[in-house]
């Protein structure tokens, strides 16, 4: 049974349709990650997974339960951050870990020790005083603390600098490691597919990719930019190379994530003096995806050039 299950879920505001049909699945120490752009549909599902929300079709049901009426049940056992965190400002940080802690019926003083450290806290510093990376910090220290079975977490990182980024990432794998589930809604992609086993991906409140990332390999590809002592030859007959274009002395190109490593040792036996990659962004995913379906001819092999 799926710890977390959406079922045909659509939710209409008026007459705009925020969620169409959506379908997601979050099993037993599984790592969901739900991307999508802005406004594609993400709080929405999750609002309604929270109860916060009533569908207007469909279902969404965590552990097996019907999250719309047996909210009060559900919440005993799950933890949500939300990405803009609001907290009580007369109460110190530490007040509210303990808060949400016992909410949970958690009261595991080691574990809360362990996430003030960890998440870098001062936990006698009252809310109001927070930044907003600090709130994000102790609702983050809050639910890892909680001891849940599953960790519902929307966009939780805005605001976090990278180290405090890694830090959460170690949580995530931590209760993943105890075989408890997550579901990780983002639009950072080079997040998700850090920690994440699953993936579906939302736009304009549909589904339109879902499957493992090796699935989803295809989809990522890295854009690189190279100079070479040595013109490189025939790099475009390489498997994995896209859109390759060269400009005066610089080559640019984007690379198959899965590929990388063969077409870097590739390139360096033409003497690299210069490298630079930037991560595959959602947006050109998004982009291609389209480009891709709408010509349904991309066989993955290489182009340009
Ligand atoms: P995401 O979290 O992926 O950025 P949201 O789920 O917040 O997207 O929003 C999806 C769409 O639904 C957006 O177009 C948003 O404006 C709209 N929406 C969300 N909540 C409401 C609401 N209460 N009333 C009207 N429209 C809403
Ligand atoms: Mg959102």
């Amino acid at each position: 049974m799926a710890v977390l299950e959406t079922t045909n879920l659509t939710k209409t505001f008026g007459k705009f349709t925020a969620l169409n049909g959506v379908n997601i699945e979050v099993n037993q120490g599984e790592v969901y990650g739900f991307i999508g752009p802005n406004g594609a549909g993400k709080s929405t599902t999750i609002r309604i997974l929270l109860g916060a929300l009533k569908a207007t079709k469909g279902e969404a049901a965590i552990f097996g339960l019907d999250a719309w009426k047996n909210a009060v049940e559900i919440h005993k056992r799950i933890a949500y951050v939300p990405g803009d965190v609001n907290l009580w400002p007369n109460l110190t940080g530490g007040e509210v870990i303990d808060l949400f802690m016992k909410l949970r019926g958690a009261a595991n003083k080691n574990k809360r020790e362990e996430m003030i450290e960890r998440f870098n806290l001062d936990p006698t510093k009252k809310c109001r005083t927070y930044s907003k990376g600090n709130r994000q910090k102790v609702a983050l220290a809050a639910a890892f603390a909680s001891g849940a079975d599953l960790y519902i977490l929307d966009e939780p990182t805005s605001g976090l600098d990278p180290l405090m980024e890694r830090v959460f990432q170690d949580c995530v794998a931590g209760v993943k490691a105890e075989g408890k589930s997550v579901l990780l809604s983002s639009h950072i992609l080079s997040e998700v597919e850090k920690l994440c086993d699953r993936v579906g991906i939302i736009r304009q409140g549909e589904i339109i990719e879902t499957g493992s990332l090796k699935e989803l390999r295809h989809l990522t590809r890295t854009n690189l930019i190279v100079e070479t002592r040595e013109p490189v030859i025939s790099l475009n007959e390489l498997k994995g190379v896209h859109n390759l274009k060269q400009n005066g002395a610089e080559l640019s190109l984007q690379v198959d994530s899965e590929r990388l490593s063969e077409v870097i040792q590739y390139v360096s036996g033409f003497g690299v003096t210069r490298l630079e990659s930037a991560p595959p962004a959602l947006e050109d995913l998004f982009m291609r995806h389209y480009d891709t379906s709408a010509k349904s001819s991309d066989t993955g092999d290489g182009g340009g050039m």
